[in-house]
């Protein structure tokens, strides 16, 4: 199991997607046993004990998870890996899906307060989803935890359990809202036969680098939980049949979509030094992960789509930047 970590964590170092300073550590006690020896029967689960001879784990399986169960019986899902822990089983369930051709993209550019999308299909479609709902619950319990932590001292016991309490709530929140916004993407995506084009994400250094103005207010709040979203997408993409593709996060909201300057960001407005473009930053990301992808677009359809989302920016607009 231990084997197992290790290796799915050295795997993503490679690509980039874990920090490589990090190796995992595993308290959960728990058990994973080879494919043979722990059998998935739909209501319970059989663990071979020795030679003919197992343990029955009955399952209590809720109408969410039926579907699964049912997927299985149906034959259209295989079982991966197995887990038991203390008072739950973590059953993974795998579906072989042929890979569709898309017939445009769509970048997504995700941070602190808004995800934005560009899609390029026949024309080009933007919009901006609001994450504050994402941000105000993480601020939430940020707060929440600074109290329970002054507790510490006098009563450690009640704070640790507090503290406890408290993560898994902020957790199934922040979970429950990341499920509800990237369900809503993807079903859009799918209807539109398009596939995501992702910034690859590297390290933590994201957030501080990304949005230096909310930089010392956001280190406290912690990270959003940006890496989250794009797995959301990306699994789900992929259970439709779509593969999601990732591009350098370098300098895309720096460089200019017009004449391809670097030029440094302000605010939520990018301002080329060059040619003197200016757009919200965000929508520029979402053009360069496009670019890096290799989708071009005329200038023209560029200055079409500005006008028509009332993107331009100017000097007197430029405090556009949400406090919080
Ligand atoms: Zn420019």
């Amino acid at each position: 199991m231990a084997c197992g970590i290790i290796r799915s964590w050295k795997r993503l170092v490679k690509k980039g997607r874990a920090d490589p300073d990090k190796p995992p550590t595993f308290k959960a006690s728990a058990m994973r046993l080879q494919k043979e020896l722990m059998r998935f029967r739909g209501d319970k689960i059989a663990v071979t004990t020795k030679p003919y001879s197992w343990i029955e784990v009955p399952l209590v399986i809720s109408s969410y998870q039926r579907q699964f169960v049912e997927g299985w019986r149906e034959g259209k899902l295989k079982v991966g890996e197995i887990t038991l822990l203390n008072n739950r089983a973590i059953v993974t369930f795998r579906k072989e899906v042929e890979e569709k051709k898309p017939c445009g993209y769509a970048s997504v550019d995700v941070n602190l307060m808004s995800l934005d999308i560009l899609e390029a299909k026949d024309g080009l479609g933007y919009r901006k989803i609001d994450l504050k709902k994402l941000y105000s619950v993480r601020v939430h319990y940020f707060e929440k935890r600074r109290k329970i932590q002054a507790l510490s001292k006098f009563k450690p016991k009640t704070s640790k359990m507090l503290m406890e309490k408290y993560s898994k709530r902020e957790k199934r929140r922040v979970n429950d809202i990341l499920h509800e916004i990237t369900t809503s993407i993807v079903r859009e995506f799918v209807k539109n036969g398009v596939t995501p084009i992702l910034e690859k994400l590297k390290g933590l250094s994201y957030n501080a680098t990304r949005n230096k103005y909310a930089k010392r207010r956001n280190r406290k709040v912690s990270f959003l939980p940006y890496r989250k979203i794009q797995d959301f997408i990306e699994y789900k993409m992929a259970w439709h049949g779509y593969k999601t593709h990732y591009v350098s996060a370098k300098n895309t909201s720096k460089t200019c979509p017009r004449c391809g300057r670097l030029s440094k960001t302000n605010g939520q407005v990018f301002k080329c030094e060059g040619c003197g473009f200016m757009a919200d930053r965000h929508f520029v990301a979402c053009i360069n992960i496009l670019r890096m992808w290799g989708i071009g677009f005329s200038p023209k359809a560029l200055d079409e789509l500005i006008e028509r989302e009332g993107l331009s920016r100017n000097e007197s607009n430029n405090s556009l930047y949400i406090p919080t």
